[in-house]
C-alpha cells in the first residue's frame, strides 16, 4: 500500500527539499499537530465507551458550555506541541489567554493557533467533528509570546489545516503550495496522501446557511438566498440544493470535495457579536485553505485574510467557497450599500416571509 503512496512525513520532507529556505521546525510542528489529531480521533471514535461524551461543568471564554471533549482535545493539543522547542506560544478557542510554554521547554519560532474540537455540539449525536489549526511566525523567535503577537492578519499564516473525524479521519493542510489531503490508515497510524492538489470547482449549485436566522440577515444575503431558492425560474436560471451540518470543518470539507458556498454572515441577531465564527481559530485557517484550493473567502466586505484582528477571540461574518458564488455575494454586499434590497425589483417575492 505504501509503495505508491506518500506518508505525511515524506510529503513534508519532500516539500521542504523543494523550498530550501523552509524550516525543519515547521515540519516538526505539523507532525506534532498531526499526532494530536490522531489521538483526538481515537478518543472521538470510542465515544460513550470512554465516557467522553456530554458536557463538562465549565464554560469557555466565550461563555459557551464546553463539551468534555473540548477540554480533552485542548489538553491533547497543548501536550503534543509544548515540548518540541518549535512554538513560542499557543492560543486556542478554549483558553482566555495564550498558553504559557513551561519554563523547562525551549521556545521556538512559531505561534500555534487552534480550535481543538470544531462542531462539538455534534458529538453527542455522533456526527463528524474536527480540529482546525493555523501557524504564524513569532515576531520574537525564542521568546515567550505575548497576546498581541497573535493578532496577525490571515495573510501572514505559514500553514493552516484541519482534521476531520468522520467515517475516515483525514488531515487537510496547506503550506501555501496548494491543498493536500491525507487519510489516516488506522492500523499503522499514518496519514497517507490520498488527495493531492485539491481544487474547489468555481461553479456550484449548493449553498449552506442557517436559514433560521433569516430575519436577522442583511439585504445582500437575503437577495442571494432568495435568488438561489427561486431556482430555475429565478434570476439564476438553475436549481440549488441547501446543506447545513453546523460544523465548520464538515462544511469546509464538503466544499473542498465537491464545491459549494457557505455563509455565516454578519447579522443583527447579537449586535455585540459581528458574526458567529472566530477569526483566528476558524475563519483565517479555512480562508487560507480555500484560497489555496482556488476558492474565495470574505466577510462580505473584505477578504477574510486581510482583516487585522483586534482581539484573540474576535468573531466575524464568514462566507467562503466556490469563487464565482463568493464574488457574486461580495457584489451584492457592495450593491446594497447604495440601494436597499427590494425583492420585487429582482423579479420575485421574498421566498421567506419577511424578506419581501
Ligand atoms: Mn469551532
Ligand atoms: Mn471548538
Amino acid at each position: 500500500m505504501l509503495a505508491d503512496r506518500r506518508t505525511l512525513t515524506q510529503f513534508l520532507i519532500e516539500e521542504r527539499r523543494r523550498h530550501p529556505a523552509a524550516s525543519g521546525q515547521l515540519n516538526a510542528l505539523i507532525l506534532n499537530v498531526a499526532l494530536a489529531c490522531r489521538v483526538i480521533a481515537r478518543r472521538v471514535a470510542h465515544g460513550a465507551l470512554e465516557g467522553v461524551l456530554g458536557t463538562a461543568a465549565t464554560t469557555n471564554v466565550q461563555g459557551e458550555t464546553q463539551a468534555k471533549l473540548d477540554v480533552l482535545a485542548n489538553e491533547i493539543f497543548l501536550r503534543t506541541s509544548e515540548w518540541g522547542g518549535v512554538v513560542a506560544g499557543m492560543v486556542s478557542e478554549e483558553m482566555e489567554e495564550p498558553y504559557a510554554i513551561p519554563d523547562h521547554y525551549p521556545r521556538g519560532k512559531y505561534l500555534l493557533v487552534f480550535d481543538p474540537l470544531d462542531g462539538s455540539s455534534n458529538i453527542d449525536v455522533n456526527v463528524s467533528v474536527g480540529s482546525i489549526f493555523s501557524i504564524l511566525r513569532s515576531p520574537h523567535p525564542g521568546e515567550a509570546a505575548d497576546p498581541s503577537q497573535f493578532l496577525q492578519p490571515g495573510v501572514e499564516q505559514v500553514c493552516a489545516g484541519y482534521a476531520i473525524y468522520g467515517p475516515s479521519t483525514m488531515l487537510v493542510l496547506t503550506v501555501g503550495t496548494g491543498v493536500y489531503g491525507f487519510t489516516l490508515e488506522p492500523e499503522i497510524g499514518e496519514f497517507i496522501l490520498t488527495h493531492p492538489s485539491i481544487r474547489i470547482a468555481p461553479e456550484t449549485h449548493e449553498f449552506a446557511i442557517n436559514a433560521s436566522n433569516v430575519r436577522f440577515w442583511e439585504p445582500a444575503v437575503k437577495r442571494y438566498v432568495d435568488e438561489c431558492l427561486a431556482g430555475r425560474a429565478g434570476p439564476r436560471g438553475k436549481d440549488f440544493n441547501m446543506r447545513w451540518i453546523a460544523s465548520l470543518v464538515c462544511e469546509t470539507h464538503r466544499i473542498l470535495m465537491r464545491g459549494g458556498v457557505f455563509l455565516y454572515p454578519r447579522d443583527s441577531k447579537e449586535p455585540a457579536k459581528p458574526g458567529r465564527l472566530r477569526l483566528l481559530y476558524e475563519a483565517n485557517p479555512v480562508a487560507f485553505i480555500v484560497e489555496q484550493a482556488g476558492g474565495a473567502a470574505t466577510n462580505g466586505y473584505q477578504p477574510i485574510r486581510e482583516v487585522v484582528p483586534a482581539s484573540l477571540h474576535q468573531r466575524i461574518g464568514f462566507i467562503f467557497g466556490s469563487r464565482d458564488e463568493v464574488e457574486r455575494i461580495v457584489r451584492y454586499h457592495r450593491d446594497h450599500n447604495e440601494r436597499p434590497y427590494d425583492a420585487a425589483l429582482f423579479g420575485q417575492r421574498g421566498l421567506f416571509r419577511g424578506t419581501a
